[in-house]
């Protein structure tokens, strides 16, 4: 959805970013495909915490199971691959995201935008438990090496990964052993030696898009915001992912960076689809998400808040699900090591931080962005996400005076995803938010 605006000295395109994103994924897997199809394999890791420059600096294919089977929710298709799975004899109580993984490996791959090769290499962490049980699955299905790394988090809230201390040092270290135990076995697995300047350059990538993607999501806090956190920002977030450590990836980040800062000059928000076309939404409320979008009905589920004015600003799944990103940490390349060791401390510490600890965020996030209100979203799939939002929810509307939302359904599994039910709930918020400000405006009269 994009429009042509002329400008000075050339054209922006508004809406480049969705458009050039969903193009950039489509050629992502693409290229998986082919790898798939020449009978190939891939490394196969998680959006968190996935060492993906060293996995690229030995030009090994990278695939995201999690990614993977969002994409058969966003296609309409998820129920046909959790039945698959539930027949062979998983649970209905296991994450969806699981199960998807399960059926597209008995289908030898078939996925809905291609085909996903075999893994060589299968990578894990700690980031939540069902990661490891996923990868005992791999380790019984196929011959690959199965590596599992343990990054240390943020014990409790409040908490800052400070660079220079004891702790920080004596963790860092940790983290950079298992990283130089991850390129033995990439050397291993491929037959090169890890190249260093190819690292750099990597990195180098990366640094781009991290800066780049910090920018992009602080550039919401101008009114109006310009894009939509919930829509657009998954598409901005997917090619943070996909193509971290890219030149694509970095000019990618650059041209978003471009466009958006140039709505932000012009006054040009975010936009919507409508019968008359690409228009800007209307904002009236400004929304942070706690959670994951719904992807089985994810257009329906946006437009239940769109249609009341609700933008949505900014969401803790920029922040989890970009591993930490967002702090647009930059690697130091004259010491790659033992910088990206710090640098993944960091991402993850902050990431982890977005999961579990958003309530705290929430804190200096509401007056930065301007917020109205807040959205939990609890998802039966994941327990990682969900547990604790409860009483997150309780500390926002508590402590924090804002005015929130509790609705549940799923991220892939669109037999628990009630639409009539939580449309009454949404209208029902709404109606709160006006009212709430119609009483603050009669008492400031
Ligand atoms: S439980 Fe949550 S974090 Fe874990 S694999 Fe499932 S969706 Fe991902």
């Amino acid at each position: 959805m994009a429009m042509e605006t002329a400008t000075g000295d050339g054209k922006i395109f508004v809406g480049r970013g969705v458009y050039d994103g969903a193009r950039l994924f489509r050629e992502w897997f693409d290229g998986l495909t082919e790898v798939a199809k020449r009978g190939e394999t891939a490394a196969y890791c998680f959006v968190a915490g996935n060492l993906i420059e060293i996995l690229r600096t030995f030009d090994i294919p990278v695939t995201f199971p999690e990614i993977n089977s969002l994409q058969t929710a966003f296609r309409h298709v998820s129920k046909n691959y959790l039945e698959e799975a539930e027949d062979y004899g998983y649970s209905p109580d296991i994450c969806g995201y699981v199960k998807i993984g399960v059926a597209i490996q008995r289908r030898n791959g078939e996925h809905p935008m291609g085909w996903i090769p075999k893994p060589k290499l299968a990578l894990l962490n700690n980031y939540c438990n069902t990661f490891l049980k996923w990868g005992e699955i791999w380790e019984r299905t196929y011959d690959c090496p199965v590596v599992s790394l343990d990054y240390p988090m943020t014990r409790s809230a409040g908490e800052v990964a400070r660079p220079g201390t004891d702790k920080f040092n004596y963790e860092k270290d940790y983290l950079k052993g298992q990283i130089q135990e991850v390129i033995e076995i990439c050397e291993r697995i491929t037959g090169k030696k890890f190249d260093i300047d190819k690292f750099r350059q990597i990195l180098t990538w990366s640094n781009e898009v991290n800066r780049g993607w910090k920018r992009v999501v602080e550039l919401n806090k101008n009114k109006p915001a310009v894009f939509n956190a919930l829509t657009d920002g998954t598409v901005y977030m997917g090619v943070a992912n996909a193509l971290r450590g890219t030149e694509t990836g970095a000019k990618y980040f650059s041209d978003l960076v471009e466009e958006l800062e140039y709505r932000v000059a012009h006054g040009i928000g975010a936009l919507c689809k409508s019968v008359e076309g690409t228009i800007p939404m209307k904002q009236t409320f400004r929304l942070s998400l706690v959670g994951t979008p719904c992807f089985p009905s994810y257009s329906q589920f946006n437009d239940m808040f769109a249609k009341w004015g609700g933008v949505f600003v900014y969401s803790s799944y920029l922040g989890f699900a970009s591993t930490g990103a967002l702090t647009g940490y930059q690697y130091d390349i004259k010491d790659p090591l033992e910088s990206y060791a710090e640098g993944q401390l960091i991402m993850h510490c902050s990431g982890t931080d977005s999961m579990f600890h958003e309530s705290a965020n929430l804190k200096r996030l509401g007056p930065e962005f301007g917020l109205d209100g807040v959205v939990f979203h609890p998802v039966k799939s994941c327990r990682t996400v969900s547990t604790g939002m409860a009483d997150m929810r309780r500390v926002v509307s508590d402590d924090l005076g804002l005015s929130t939302l509790f609705i549940e359904s799923d991220l892939v599994d669109p037999r628990v995803v009630a639409e009539a039910p939580m449309r009454n709930r949404i209208d029902a918020f709404f109606e709160g938010l006006i009212s709430r400000r119609q009483q603050k405006q009669a008492a400031s009269a």
